[in-house]
């Protein structure tokens, strides 16, 4: 056993526990394709690095091969799962031109001019490139910390693959051979800081991945699971998070509500399931119809609120009038071709004092007397 073996099999650890741990949080979490990539990442490395430490002279030149892979294939998932995390496209084509230029490259190193100091230059510049793919859609997603942070960490990284090989051969020049390499120094300095920057690498990513899972679940505990809709609680962040900044003098905000006219009936007459669809089908009518103009939440079993941006009162009641008229033209299936649904609408105005119940209320008291005066109807509520 060699003096550097308790390294090795910590850092062996190291990997697999963050291989592992990706990989879980993966299938326990399954839409999130990030820390996919990133077990990806973590496996390739555990595999080329066990296979690059127990190295020997005598390792034949196909094991070193797939080390090398599994190195490249490291740098690549990494950026694969900043891609996905960040919604962008993956450049295939620079990334294919980068890898058979590589594996060219490689192959002349180790059979037409062999030679293992460039090689190990080829290896790490090539990985080193291939992480810093990441870089660019981290610049432009950049808002949130996190982004900064985990831009910062690559880059550093991609910098140490390159400056690590740079200053073990300004020291001692390009001496290596394939007999020194387990022995040499650049194998300890490689192995040392690939273990370093793993684990620095992965406490980021493990934070990136954590993070994402938090906005997940609050994002799922604000919306609506039948429609996607907002619920109520994410119609309140919505209006509590719009600041004052968001003002404009000139227009107005508005709060609509609406709520089906005589849903019971469609649940008594064609069942619930069909309730639902036809639930499902007035929400995505209503987002469709909204456009810029507002959001659209369910708040209730059958009711609905809107909560306008800032636009003129006239538009305001536009849309709730359009939204009326339209409605009862959505053809649903599910039901008797006569069987029109319809839907009553109250609308209020928003003011500097309201809280958002306290439009909703104005709103509801409207909805009611649009109820009262025969339904499929929009009545403006009292001013505050
Ligand atoms: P109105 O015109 O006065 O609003 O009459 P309505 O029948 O629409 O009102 P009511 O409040 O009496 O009934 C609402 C119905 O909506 C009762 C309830 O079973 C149904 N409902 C609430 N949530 C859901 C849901 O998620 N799916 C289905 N299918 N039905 C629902
Ligand atoms: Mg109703
Ligand atoms: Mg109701």
């Amino acid at each position: 056993m060699s003096e550097n073996s308790g390294f090795h099999i910590q850092t062996v650890l190291i990997l697999a526990i963050f291989a592992l741990v990706f990989w879980l949080i993966h299938f326990f979490n399954k839409r999130q394709p990030f820390p996919g990539w990133v077990a990806v990442a973590y496996s390739a490395a555990l595999a080329a690095y066990i296979i690059d430490s127990t190295r020997t002279p005598s390792t034949s030149v196909g094991f070193i091969f797939v080390s090398t892979s599994m190195f490249w294939i490291f740098s690549l998932a990494i950026a694969k799962a900043v891609y996905v995390r960040c919604n962008a496209a993956f450049p295939n084509i620079i990334v294919g031109l980068i890898l058979s230029s590589a594996m060219t490259a490689f192959t002349v190193l180790t059979f037409v001019a062999p030679d293992i100091s460039i090689r190990s230059v080829l290896v790490s510049v090539v990985a080193a490139i291939l992480l810093a793919l990441a870089l660019p859609p981290l610049w432009k997603a950049g808002e949130k910390v996190i982004d900064g942070v985990l831009f910062g960490v690559i880059a550093t990284v991609a910098a140490i693959f390159v400056v690590r090989i740079l200053i073990v051969y300004s020291l001692h020049g390009l001496t290596l051979t394939e007999q020194s390499y387990s022995q040499s120094e650049y194998a300890w300095i490689f192995h040392f800081t690939s273990g370093i920057c793993a684990l620095g690498l992965a406490v980021v990513l493990l934070y990136a991945a954590g993070l994402d899972m938090v906005w997940h679940f609050h994002g799922q505990s604000n919306r609506d699971p039948l429609t996607g809709l907002l619920n109520r609680r994410g119609l309140k962040g919505l209006f509590n998070s719009s600041g004052a900044d968001d003002r404009d003098r000139q227009y107005i905000r508005a709060v609509i509500l609406f709520d089906i006219d005589h849903f019971k009936r469609v649940n008594d007459q064609y069942g619930h399931a069909a309730g639902d669809k036809v639930l499902q089908r007035v929400a995505k009518t209503a987002s469709g119809l909204c456009q810029e103009q507002g959001q659209v939440a369910r708040t209730g079993g059958e009711e609905f609120a809107i909560l306008t941006d800032w636009i003129p009162l006239e538009t305001a009641q536009l849309l709730a009038q359009h939204m009326c008229d339209s409605l009862r033209f959505v053809a649903h299936p599910e039901l008797a071709p006569d069987h029109k649904v319809t839907a009553s609408f109250g609308l209020a105005v928003l003011t500097d004092a309201d809280s958002l119940n306290d439009a909703m209320d104005r709103a509801d008291q409207a909805l009611y007397q649009a109820k009262r005066n025969g339904r499929n109807q929009v009545a403006l509520a009292q001013a505050a």
